[in-house]
């Protein structure tokens, strides 16, 4: 069976939490703080599906119907991502594992390499996940995330960091965020028990109480000490 995580051992952070939660904000903020990677299975689809080849109009047919991809496919991309070296002394993982089968895929595989692992639950009301991902904007170049209540960009329809132009992404459109939400709890919030049963550092974090950067001053000091000796 699987270790989880011990003190001071390398380790994947795995930031959970239903669609809209803030995991890919929490995560780029929580690169920084922790010097490790930031691996979203969300971003390397979206990038995957711009090259325009029978799988790239796959990926996007189920991101914009907001069904997910195979667990073949993101264990894969998964699998190769973790391979590089700058993941050797840990990775924050946004997106991923998002069912049964590709949990047990990831913990067997990290297991394998020597990695424990951290589960962060960003908790968020659906009420308010709506009303968020309603005005969520993300830029085209460098995927970084503003939303045009609670983070807006410095002028409108600009990206802070790049300078490059703001998108609505197409499955940010009420009927597809309830798609998403429904396979959110038929498939992923199951893992949450796995996680329990796994025995690893778990913790439970508001996603919506606090501006981003105070959330995630809160999460790297709760995971820091176990993630990095
Ligand atoms: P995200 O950016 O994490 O909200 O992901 C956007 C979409 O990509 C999801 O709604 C799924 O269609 C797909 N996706 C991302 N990660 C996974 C995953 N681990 N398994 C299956 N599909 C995924």
């Amino acid at each position: 069976m699987a270790e989880p995580n011990g003190d001071g051992q390398k380790s994947a952070l795995i930031l959970f939490g239903p669609p809209g939660s803030g995991k890919g904000t929490q995560a780029r903020l929580l690169k920084e703080c922790l010097t490790i990677p930031h691996i979203s299975t969300g971003d390397m689809l979206r990038e995957r599906m711009q090259t325009g080849d029978d799988l790239g109009h796959v990926i996007r047919r189920l991101l914009d119907q907001g069904e997910l991809v195979t667990d073949e496919l993101v264990n894969r991309m998964v699998e190769d991502r973790i391979q590089r070296a700058d993941c050797a002394a840990g990775f924050i993982l946004d997106g991923y594992p998002r069912t049964l089968g590709q949990a047990g895929t990831m913990t067997r595989r990290l297991a394998a390499r020597g990695f424990g692992w951290t589960v962060v639950h960003l908790k968020v009301d659906y009420n308010k996940i709506i009303a968020r991902l309603a005005g969520r904007r993300q830029c085209s170049q460098c995927a970084t995330v503003f939303n045009l209540v609670s983070s807006p960009p410095k002028r409108e329809n600009v990206c802070d960091a790049c300078g490059s132009r703001l998108v609505i992404r197409d499955d940010d459109s009420e009927s597809v965020i309830r798609r998403r939400l429904e396979g959110y709890e038929e498939q992923t919030r199951p893992l949450l028990n796995f996680f329990s049963g796994e025995g690893c550092p778990f913790y439970e974090v508001d996603g919506v109480d606090d501006a981003p950067p105070a959330i995630a001053r809160r999460i790297c000091n709760l995971v820091r000490p176990g993630l990095l000796s």
